[in-house]
């Protein structure tokens, strides 16, 4: 049951990597209506939940410098914020009617889409929901940082691990689990968690591993070199000096 609810937590961390579409096809969001502002967002919810959009503006906005600064951008224009009212509502507006529990934020263009923190769901909670919105205005911010360039470019592991680093969702519990994981078999590799599907990146435990693999690169060779990385990921031997399989190894041992 402990080790059940860890993969949830896991699982939960996460979400669908920044959209290209500009439009959804199910998106409803007629329902929703712009109901604060705040210098770099606009926030659209139902009634119900405009007592959570203080919350999310705060948030958002004590993130918001350190983590453009950090990746040299500037976004010239504000940032939709639409908030769902449940998980079921959420799934339809992002067209997956199917979608489990734990799929609860995106970023779509440049809107960042989110269930209500009031209404969680099954999986996640008030503080997590809280973090995910961070983590998706992270892929936000690394698609303007990556620019002309694209995010076809950027390994899934980078950008996710980023995310989850700049929104506080590596942990303790990250660590132990990966840790007890790699006791039974060795880790998928940096390839291999490249070309998975977002599905089949969750089930590998890519968003885990993704995290100590940023974190290791952070830790070892600092935010710099990371940052760099994130820019030019086709440079990845002359940022580091070393060949990524020797990285890749040095990672295990980490
Ligand atoms: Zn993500």
């Amino acid at each position: 049951m402990k080790i059940r609810l860890v993969v949830l937590n896991l699982l939960s961390i996460v979400i669908l990597v920044c959209l290209t579409i500009s439009k959804l096809v199910g998106q409803n969001i007629d329902s929703l209506n712009l109901a604060k502002e705040s210098q770099h967002f606009n926030f659209y919810s139902t009634n119900g939940d405009i007592k959570v959009l203080d919350s999310l503006a705060i948030t958002l906005e004590n993130n918001y410098a350190r983590i453009t600064n950090r990746l040299g951008i500037k976004i010239y224009k504000k940032i939709n914020v639409k908030v769902f009212p449940s998980v079921k509502a959420y799934h339809v507006a992002i067209n997956q009617p199917d979608a489990p529990d734990w799929v609860v934020g995106a970023c779509n263009g440049d809107d960042l889409m989110m269930v209500s923190p009031l209404n969680p769901g099954t999986v996640h909670t008030y503080e997590s929901l809280m973090q995910v919105i961070v983590h998706e205005f992270v892929h936000l911010a690394v698609y303007y940082a990556v620019g002309d360039k694209g995010m076809a470019a950027l390994p899934k592991w980078l950008g996710e691990g980023y995310a989850q680093y700049e929104s506080g969702q590596i942990n303790d519990r990250t660590r132990k689990y990966v840790k007890s994981i790699l006791l039974g078999k060795a880790p998928p590799t940096w390839t291999e968690l490249d070309k998975a599907s977002d599905l089949e990146f969750g089930k590998m435990n890519g968003y885990a591993f993704s995290a100590t693999i940023v974190e290791f690169l952070v830790v070892t060779y600092g935010i710099d070199k990371l940052v760099l990385l994130i820019k030019e990921p086709e440079n990845f031997e002359n940022i580091y000096g070393l060949s990524e399989n020797t990285l890749e190894k040095q990672w295990i041992q980490y």
